[in-house]
């Protein structure tokens, strides 16, 4: 079996994609992309200009002034707007609140796509392997991928997880019972949007995180999609 080099992670909210995608890209020595950053950095970016996310028509005029810049070490990922680095911002409560807004925008998912697809070539051309995490990845931006995984966990663990995360980070935790909400609300606007909503591939291999912990789901998600684990290039680092 040749080793699968594209790797495509979906899954709802607070389902754990970006701890497992990212560790997963370190364990093998690939590039990583987080899909959810890019839309998060382009709420940021409408709501920085002022704009009305939930105003499509205004939303697409921002489009030609946005430059958009993913960095893909799975060590340390970075994104830029127009130069400035967002990471810390894009997760503040404001872009949590309006990024299924603006990520069902059909013309800001086909900017996306785009990029998406861009940086994935360039890796394969360098020879590296890519892991991509997002809702719509081995549905419509990399049917062909190599290695597809829906990752899914019960809500209550994924609001108490999430609510954990937030607890460390700079921004602080609105508590169990208000991320239940906000996952529920986002999950339920990604899963019913006309454009690319949240959906199982069906050649997807369904990971369920509920009852397993992060090293576990990551050995869980490699096994599925085939990485040997001959072929990876560090220890248990995550
Ligand atoms: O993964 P994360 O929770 O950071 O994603 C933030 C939001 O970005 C999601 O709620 C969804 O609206 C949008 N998203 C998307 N398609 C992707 C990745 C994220 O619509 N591939």
């Amino acid at each position: 079996m040749t080793t699968p080099l594209v790797i495509a992670i979906d899954g709802p909210s607070g389902s754990g994609k970006s701890s497992v995608a990212r560790g997963l890209a370190q364990r093998f020595g690939y590039r990583y992309l987080d899909t959810g950053a890019m839309y998060r950095a382009v709420t940021w970016f409408v709501l920085d200009r002022g704009v009305d996310p939930a105003d499509p028509d205004a939303v697409v005029t921002l489009l030609p002034d946005l430059e958009l810049v993913s960095g893909t070490d799975a060590a340390a990922p970075t994104i830029r707007v127009n130069g400035t680095d967002v990471a810390g911002p894009i997760r503040g409560d404001a872009v949590t609140a309006a990024v299924s807004l603006v990520s069902a925008v059909p013309q800001v998912r086909e900017r996306l796509r785009q990029l998406q697809r861009e940086t994935v070539a360039q890796a394969v051309s360098e020879g590296t392997g890519i892991v991509v995490e997002g809702r719509d990845i081995g549905t419509e931006v990399l049917p062909d991928a190599d290695g597809k995984v829906y990752l899914t966990a019960d809500p209550e663990v994924r609001a108490a997880r999430r609510a954990a995360q937030d607890a460390d980070s700079d921004h602080g935790s609105a508590g169990v019972a208000a991320t239940a909400e906000s996952l529920r609300r986002r999950d339920a606007l990604d899963s019913t949007r006309a454009t690319s909503p949240l959906r199982m591939a069906d050649d997807a291999h369904l990971v369920d995180a509920t009852h397993i912990d992060l090293p576990q789901t990551i050995d869980a998600v490699a096994a599925v999609v085939g990485l040997e684990p001959s072929s990876a290039v560090t220890g248990q680092e995550e």
